[in-house]
């Protein structure tokens, strides 16, 4: 974890404070009794999206368990609920695994971290292990497992078609330097290189700034709302100052309201425009942080919460992406080099892609 005290470039943010449609109309007519099959199977996963209904304690009538205030809920009863497979630890293991339909997730026993599809994702309490029954915050359940492991189809599919890109820093913020190497020149660069990327994709592309300017924190999400975008994209590079061994890759989305940041903080009380869109937003988050560090091999930091204004202030699914340390001799080597940064910028199309593939057809994270 961090120091954020030491980490200018926290510092600066934070100072300034469904499915395919393709059925046919009446499938069960004339179809070959193999087809019929498919379509039954195929019916079901679609019965079990579209009719899932909201899992609580109570609706399987075992106790809600509250651990210093927080309420838990049974990982095995939420995983059985949604015909999941739970492997509980068993001999003092201290992992869980959770096998769904399209993915899998483990859980660490006593520790906020965990995975889904191997990729890192940072809960906002600790899983707990109650004699075998594994025990997991009712608000993580909501707000991290289940946008991810079953997000729900959209009601009415959005088109993804407007994004905008948010060069961290300018102007007279450069964010964090390493001699003459500021931190605003090259999210400038990926913002660049990114925006030409999605726009041969087919995307409209709204870029915050363009030159070394510093629009305020406030008017970032703003552009982005006049804009009618659909996506958010924040970019900037991380620092540790006083740790130069931290290296790797973060993405970060809006905290949900009653959850706290991963950085540390209380819960979250008020709303802002953004928890609209959690949902959508730690599914986007999950995506681009599975694309970057499986493309560029880069260390999984994990998906993370913040409250940083760019992000609160953006009525629409948004993420800000750390894509790399500074203050690290090796991954400062890389955030140097042009080559490395637009093959970022390809992992972070794919990551847009795959958000779209959801968003537009219902089809599930994988
Ligand atoms: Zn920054």
């Amino acid at each position: 974890m961090q120091n954020l005290l030491e980490d200018k470039c926290f510092e600066s943010l934070l100072s300034r404070a469904m499915l395919s449609h393709d059925l046919p109309n009446n499938p069960s007519r004339n179809l070959p009794r193999r087809s019929f099959i498919q379509l039954m199977t195929l019916t079901g996963i679609l019965n079990g999206l579209t009719s899932r209904r909201a899992y609580s304690e109570s609706s399987i009538g075992r106790p809600a368990p509250v651990i210093n205030g927080i309420p838990y809920v049974s990982l095995q009863s939420w995983a059985a609920f949604n015909h999941m497979d739970l492997r509980s630890p068993k001999n003092g293991e201290k992992s869980a695994d959770l096998t769904a339909r399209w993915g899998r997730a483990t859980f660490l026993i006593d520790s906020r971290s965990a995975s889904i599809n191997g990729v890192n994702i940072w809960l906002s309490h600790s899983v707990r292990d109650d004699g075998g029954r594994v025990l997991i915050a009712e608000r993580d359940m909501r707000t991290v497992l289940q946008p991810i492991l079953l997000p729900k189809p959209p009601a009415r599919p959005r088109r993804i078609r407007t994004i905008t890109l948010d060069a961290g820093h300018g102007g007279k913020d450069p964010g964090f330097m390493l001699g003459a190497r500021s931190e605003k020149n090259y999210t400038l660069s990926l913002a660049q290189d990114l925006g030409e990327m999605l726009l041969a994709a087919g995307f409209r592309v709204i870029l915050t700034r363009n030159s070394d300017t510093y629009p305020e924190l406030e008017d970032r999400p703003s552009i982005a709302r006049r804009a009618g975008s659909d996506l958010f994209i924040s970019l900037h590079y991380n620092c540790a100052a006083s740790s130069p061994d931290a290296n790797g890759v973060e993405v970060y989305c809006s905290t949900p309201l009653g959850t706290s940041s991963t950085n540390g903080g209380g819960p979250k009380q008020l709303p802002e425009p953004s928890n609209r869109f959690d949902d959508q937003s730690i599914l986007l988050a999950y995506e681009a942080q599975k694309s970057i560090v499986r493309t560029l091999q880069l260390n999984d930091r994990g998906v993370r919460r913040a409250g940083f204004v760019v992000l609160n202030k953006a009525p629409m699914p948004g993420i800000l992406i750390e894509g790399g340390f500074m203050s690290n001799r090796d991954d400062a080597r890389k955030i140097f080099d042009r080559s490395h940064r637009k093959q970022m910028a390809r992992a972070i199309v794919d990551a847009v892609f795959a958000y779209k593939r959801h968003a537009e057809r219902g089809l599930p994270p994988q």
